[in-house]
């Protein structure tokens, strides 16, 4: 199934980090702590972008640090914080406002996910094990487009920076038809082609 295929050119850009990756900083973390992190590292500042295309069908991945997105990454303690989790989930949902490919691929979105991971943890059983401040959160938004015209396609061009102006790049892995590549995009210049 082309679906399958995505994921598995997603999972090898995901293991074999096509950049060597700055290990992540929070400032407030001792050394012991990031031990008993469970998520995966990632950099404030810097999403993480993933293209694959397969034939007809075109997977477009976000893997975002919360403190990017909402400000914090520990558990929600208030109403407002939580609200802002929602609100965030809601941006992701809205993929239009986030970015577009290059009409002339007509790529039509079938499947979407979105996700974040303070959702996964139980507040007491973080409070137990002691690392209540010490987890990093991230958010996770998966979009599956089925495009007409594959072989037009050759843009993608996000307003990521206006929606979420707290972050500072985006690092982008890509692999269509047309080959592997892998660009930094800032809000200067929020576009890139393949
Ligand atoms: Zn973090």
């Amino acid at each position: 199934m082309k679906k399958k295929h995505l994921i598995s050119i997603l999972t090898f850009f995901i293991s074999t980090p096509l950049i060597a990756e700055p290990a992540h900083d929070h400032g407030s973390h001792s050394t012991n702590q990031h031990k008993n992190v469970p998520n995966k590292s990632h950099q404030h500042g810097v999403i993480e972008g993933f293209i694959a295309q397969d034939e007809h069908s075109l997977l477009v991945e976000f893997h975002a640090p919360a403190n990017d997105l909402v400000g914090f990454e520990h558990s929600p303690k208030t109403a407002q914080q939580k609200n802002k989790i929602q609100h965030t989930l809601t941006k992701l949902k809205n993929q239009t406002s986030l970015f577009s490919i290059n009409k002339e691929a007509k790529c039509t979105l079938v499947e979407k996910h979105i996700a974040d991971s303070f959702s996964k943890n139980d507040l007491d059983k973080d409070k137990k094990a002691g690392k209540l401040e010490s987890e990093h959160h991230s958010f996770f938004a998966n979009y599956i487009f089925h495009c007409t015209e594959p072989n037009k396609l050759d843009g993608f061009t996000t307003q990521w920076f206006s929606v979420f102006p707290d972050t500072n790049s985006i690092k982008i892995q890509a692999a269509t038809k047309k080959g592997v590549y892998s660009k930094n995009i800032k809000a200067s210049k929020p576009n890139f082609s393949f």
